[in-house]
């Protein structure tokens, strides 16, 4: 039989860990994700727990408990997802449907940077109980995407999550085993008792067995993989919810060798930014913009997000407006396009 290991004997990279309220008086407003992987064995894990990018993400509306403990799932499930993939840029998790859950978006930007945001169909509801995914979105969908940032090369991508399962958990359980052939066992818990409602996540994925692995390997890892997701399922919301990564991990699998990667930090922050919304009123395209500027002498965007307000002078929104038919001719010079019916004349 495996050696146990003391739960102090697994905490091997970061000394600071041994001590988390040291670490959480340092960082108050970091949340924070831990790599995990089992020794000798072709799976790993991830433990996530999210409180103060969620009461962030949060705190310009209010939602009705489950929806924003959807929020809070999906949050938990960009980081990790990010988390396994090296790029620089964002993933993100969003639905668009005909029910309660008219559009919802999570993202997570360089691997540390969440925010999100969930529209209702009629807000002022508060009185919307848990369902099944599917009948939350009505006839919707939702996506996962990888967006790289531009000057990174990559082609972004995008991939469907089959709603055919009650949770988040299960549908994203069943697109990792499609999508990515990973077989992956996925537990979310939220605790709302608390003052800042929490979520916390704990994913487990078997790995393609290595090329030289022998069949006593082969066989040794497929038993490891059930014995596991066995006693991952075992583990209540309360223990999910409330354990830290390290007793959490002792408590389920002590008789597995485990070793916990050094924490990625998690934060709150909203990509938006002026350039952004400069783009967003482009995007009107330049007569309803020219009107725009005639008709108010002051024209404000917000930010869904963060609430963030960029305000624009008619000399600012001008500016805006001249770039954009700068843009404009410089894609479509004179002669050199007849399929723009606003160059003809
Ligand atoms: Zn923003």
């Amino acid at each position: 039989m495996t050696k146990c290991l003391a739960p102090n004997a697994w905490l091997l990279n970061n000394e600071a860990w041994r001590d988390n309220s040291h670490f959480k008086a340092a960082l108050p407003r970091m949340d924070v994700l831990h790599r995990f992987s089992f020794i000798d064995l072709p799976i790993r894990g991830q433990w996530v727990r999210l409180e103060n990018s969620l009461a962030e993400a949060t705190q310009f509306r209010v939602y009705p408990k489950p929806i924003h403990e959807m929020l809070g799932q999906m949050l938990a499930a960009v980081a990790m997802v990010a988390d396994n993939i090296k790029f620089s840029g964002a993933v993100t998790l969003q639905s668009r449907g005909d029910g309660d859950l008219l559009r919802s978006l999570a993202e997570c930007k360089d691997q540390s940077f969440l925010r999100g945001i969930m529209h209702l169909q009629n807000p002022d509801n508060h009185a919307i109980d848990e369902q099944p995914l599917a009948q939350w979105l009505g006839n919707g969908q939702l996506a996962l995407s990888l967006i790289p940032d531009k000057e990174s090369g990559m082609q972004p991508y995008q991939g469907f999550v089959s709603l055919e399962y009650d949770t988040l958990a299960q549908c994203l359980e069943h697109y990792f085993v499609t999508s990515e052939q990973l077989e992956t066992c996925l537990n979310f818990a939220s605790d709302s008792s608390a003052k800042a409602p929490s979520v916390t996540g704990l994913l487990l994925q078997r790995l393609p067995n290595n090329p030289q692995a022998t069949e006593i390997e082969i066989d040794a890892a497929r038993d490891a993989w059930h014995t596991l997701t066995t006693l991952a399922a075992t583990v209540t919301d309360e223990e999910l919810s409330q354990l830290d990564a390290q007793t959490l991990l002792y408590r389920l699998f002590h008789e597995h060798p485990c070793r916990l990667h050094e924490p990625r930090a998690l934060s709150y922050r909203c990509s938006c930014s002026r350039e952004k919304t400069d783009t967003t009123l482009m995007m009107l395209g330049s007569e309803d913009l020219s009107a725009l500027i005639e008709e108010q002498s002051e024209i404000t965007v917000d930010c869904e997000f963060c609430g963030n307000r960029y305000t624009y002078d008619r000399d600012s929104a001008t500016k805006v407006l001249t770039d954009l038919e700068e843009q404009t001719t410089a894609a479509n010079p004179a002669g050199a396009s007849s399929d723009d019916p606003k160059t003809l004349h």
